[in-house]
């Protein structure tokens, strides 16, 4: 929000210069001349300013088209939330939210950009930073009709993969980091509290009662451990 009012502001300044020198300004009787320098700069920070905005709204577009393939076609509309969004969001310590009705996704503060850098460089991406590729394609879950949060988290689960490698991820990185997210994070999960307990069945493996038996799930190598 700031850097697009940064934007508007130098842009306003140049277009401010331009028309001086066409239109005499209030109380004098003769144009000048465009002080070409400040024109310049004008412009250049107008652009500079307005790159982030523009960075996030094709991400947002991205995301979006991707969540809505996800979703297996029900459409998602992406929002990657400012710090002051985040200060206004009702759900403000949650990561990120859906709303099934109408398909709006929002990440808090900062998630988005944690998702950009792990789509930027997947290979040097922590463990951490997946769980914003996590979250992205949990909350696609409830777009695609899912309210039930383990149900949701283990649809997300057996997608990860397919998330990242729409998000442009090579293969075999994504295959690596999906697995070791769900063996490692999703699995610590029943010896810790309610909170995360609402997040995690024991049937969400490969053969039980949640397994959705997809053709390209996260668990595929999994299976020839169960047979
Ligand atoms: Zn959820």
């Amino acid at each position: 929000m700031l850097w697009t009012l940064a934007a508007l502001f130098f842009g306003w300044l140049a277009l401010r210069e331009i028309r001086a020198s066409r239109v005499p300004r209030r109380g004098y009787s003769q144009t000048r001349p465009v002080y070409k320098p400040y024109l310049f700069l004008c412009i250049v920070l107008s652009a500079l300013s307005a790159w982030q905005p523009i960075q996030y709204w094709r991400f947002e577009r991205l995301l979006s088209s991707k969540a809505t393939q996800l979703a297996d076609g029900r459409v998602a509309d992406v929002h990657c939330n400012s710090v002051f969004d985040t200060m206004m969001d009702s759900e403000q310590f949650a990561a990120g939210h859906a709303n099934i009705d109408t398909g709006h996704i929002v990440f808090q503060h900062g998630w988005c950009a944690s998702l950009m850098d792990y789509v930027a460089a997947p290979q040097r991406a922590r463990p951490e930073a997946f769980f914003a590729l996590h979250l992205f394609t949990h909350e696609s879950m409830h777009v695609r009709g899912e309210r039930n949060e383990a149900q949701t988290e283990c649809q997300a689960i057996q997608r990860d993969v397919r998330a990242a490698m729409l998000l442009g991820v090579p293969e075999a990185v994504a295959r690596k980091q999906a697995l070791d997210f769900y063996l490692d994070s999703y699995m610590s999960r029943r010896e810790q509290g309610w909170m995360s307990a609402q997040y995690f069945s024991d049937q969400c493996a490969p053969g039980k009662a949640m397994d959705e038996v997809l053709s390209d799930s996260t668990w595929l190598p999994l299976y020839q451990q169960v047979d």
